[in-house]
């Protein structure tokens, strides 16, 4: 499918939950964050149906994000059936790991091709510091797991401030190094001022070739994460939804209202 740029339109990522085991500073304020309902929150049944449909007009990418998709109950059933969908050519989540000890091996039997890993930091008292709650030593057991499990590719995602030069990216980079992991450094982002970059290695933050599509946890397609614009699939239908957001995706994007953890970066 295309969108009104005639920009191919192939990747939906799916936000499963906007909670989160973790609470890292560039992605939630420190006062918390107002929940979206639970029972405003998708059902798998739910999430399964529109990714039928948006397989069917010609996604082929899907990524699963959170918050933290693990911390979600029945992922793992979730993401069998997804995987067991004809249509999707590359099938990935992000996560932070923690959970990962628990669910790498169980996700990879269910057919989960690939994992993005966050990790900032590999010292862990700023990653104490920068995730306001978490113990390095999980996220590091949960990387590991990944690894044991043998997915197609694993990813580590490293938020940075301003360069791969500093000390927390010099840090991840020298244990990619070591895991024989591929890091990509994400330049901190602000949806609220609009502030983004392209992302290094990735295809995120170029406008002009975006093929991307996001559904919130609660049912919203959003054709842009630096725009409030927005379609209620449970109110307009899946397939008028979709339609929507091609039409309605912008050229590029300014800035958002949201937190990150509500679309999953
Ligand atoms: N909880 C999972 C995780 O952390 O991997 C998935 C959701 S998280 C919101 C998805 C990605 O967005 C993570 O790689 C995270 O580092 C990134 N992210 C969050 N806030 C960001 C910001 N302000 N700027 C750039 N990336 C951000
Ligand atoms: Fe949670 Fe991921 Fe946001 Fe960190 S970046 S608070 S792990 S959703």
């Amino acid at each position: 499918m295309f969108d009104s740029f005639n920009r191919r339109i192939n990747y939906l990522r799916i936000s499963v939950t906007d909670r989160c085991n973790l609470r890292c500073t560039y992605c939630m304020p420190a006062e918390g964050i107002q929940l979206i309902p639970r029972e405003r929150i998708l059902t798998s049944e739910e999430i399964l149906e529109i990714t039928r449909v948006a397989v069917d007009l010609g996604v082929t990418k899907v990524r699963i994000t959170g918050g933290e998709p693990l911390v979600r109950r029945r992922m793992v059933e979730l993401v069998e059936a997804m995987a067991n969908m004809d249509g999707i050519e590359d099938f990935g989540m992000t996560t932070n790991a923690i959970a990962l000890p628990e669910f790498a091996k169980p996700l990879r039997d269910a057919g989960l091709h690939r994992l993005n890993i966050s990790l900032d930091t590999v010292d862990p008292d700023r990653y104490r510091e920068l995730t306001r709650c978490g113990d390095l030593v999980d996220a590091i057991a949960g990387i590991d797991a990944a690894i044991a499990a043998g997915f197609d590719l694993i990813k580590l995602n490293c938020v940075i401030q301003e360069s791969s030069d500093e000390p927390d990216a010099l840090g991840v980079a020298a244990f990619g190094k070591e895991r024989g992991l591929q890091v990509r450094f994400i330049r901190k982002m602000n949806l609220a001022t609009g502030e983004f970059w392209q992302v290094d290695g990735g295809d995120g933050g170029k406008c002009s070739t975006c093929s991307r599509l996001r559904l919130s946890s609660d049912g919203k397609l959003y054709p842009c994460l630096f725009s409030d614009l927005c379609y209620d699939v449970r109110e307009l239908g899946i397939e008028p939804a979709i339609h929507a957001a091609l039409e309605g995706k912008p050229l590029s994007g300014h800035k958002a209202t949201r937190e990150f953890n509500t679309l999953g970066g």
